[in-house]
């Protein structure tokens, strides 16, 4: 049987690790609460007290940290995933991060003869418990060829977006263009309200014609013509704004890295970090509605 170490159980990690039991595999549970391990061994997973623990007998390590100074320790601090794990195991992190650092430890890891890729997710904390997450995956095709397999478990949408670092690429520019077109979509029903045309007949029009995008169709940041929305719930989330934020400053720092223009990227950020200086950044991203009506 694969055992799987699996590091970093918290929001979209639980439901990760879940499915990687329920799917037969030996899942070693690793986080820093002891909550989280509790919870995974629920699930169906075997609790590890230490890094050390989890990937010793591991044949493949899958990471979900929270950024990239946590995937730098827990694989190459002193007792570390590099200090402890089998010869020739196959590394998954499927952190959100900054591509450099993907890109340095994907090549320390392979010049320690360990195969790694990054493979960051869309799709949410309902995407991981339900096993519909989309994978952006960098890194040899070897590497990518051998973690399908398992990705298969946890996502509905596996994709190889080329060398080692490209599925925080795909990952940043994504979300930078979701954010962009959250606010622009904001900005419109706010001014159609303002002109006397409700949201409901602006949608309806608008939903068919060339203003149309996923945050109007599937994410309607002005309450009623999505019910699923958390716009109806006065904008619980969902994905936070301050997720938003965080993937806005990645994309930000990575278009200043590779000198790419990125105007609206950068006034996205702006927005997004008010929010978070109003103490707004727990709403949903589409709260930022409020923040264009004055209402925050
Ligand atoms: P989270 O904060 O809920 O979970 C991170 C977990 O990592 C925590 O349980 C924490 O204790 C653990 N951790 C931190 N340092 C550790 C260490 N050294 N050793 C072991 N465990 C450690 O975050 P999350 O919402 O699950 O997000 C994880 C990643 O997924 C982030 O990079 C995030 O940007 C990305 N992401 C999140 C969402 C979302 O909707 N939550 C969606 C897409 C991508």
């Amino acid at each position: 049987m694969t055992t799987i170490a699996f590091i970093g159980l918290g929001n979209m990690g639980i439901g990760m690790a879940t499915n990687l039991a329920k799917a037969g595999y030996d899942v070693r549970a690793m986080d820093l609460s002891e909550d989280a391990v509790a919870n995974a061994v629920k699930a169906g997973c075997k609790a590890a007290k230490t890094t050390k623990d989890a990937v010793g007998e591991a044949d493949i390590v899958v990471t979900m940290l929270p950024a990239g100074k946590h995937v730098r320790t827990v694989y190459m601090g002193e007792d570390g995933v590099f200090a402890h794990a089998k010869k020739g195991a196959l590394f998954i992190d499927s952190s959100t991060i900054d591509v450099p650092t993907a890109r340095d430890v994907i090549s320390q890891a392979e010049e320690k003869g360990f195969s790694m890729i990054d493979a960051p997710v869309s799709g949410g904390v309902g995407g991981a418990a339900g096993g519909t997450l989309t994978f952006m995956c960098g890194g040899k095709k070897t590497a990518y060829d051998q973690a399908k397999p398992v990705l298969d478990h946890m996502g509905k949408n596996v994709f190889h977006a080329g060398e080692a670092g490209n599925g925080q690429v795909a990952k940043v520019c994504n979300n930078m263009l979701l954010g962009i077109h959250m606010i622009g979509t904001c900005e419109a029903f706010n001014l159609a309200e303002k002109l006397g045309l409700d949201a409901q007949t602006f949608y309806d029009i608008s939903s068919t014609a060339s203003g149309q995008n996923w945050s109007m169709t599937s994410y309607c940041p002005a309450p009623g013509p999505v019910p699923t929305a958390p716009s109806n719930k006065d904008y619980a989330p969902g994905f936070a704004a301050g997720m938003m934020l965080k993937d806005l400053r990645l994309a930000q720092d990575a278009a200043s890295t590779a000198r790419a223009a990125t105007p609206l990227g950068a006034q996205a950020e702006a927005l997004y970090a008010l929010m978070e200086s109003a103490g707004k950044d727990g709403l949903d991203f589409s709260g930022v509605m409020k923040l264009i009506k004055g209402s925050l």
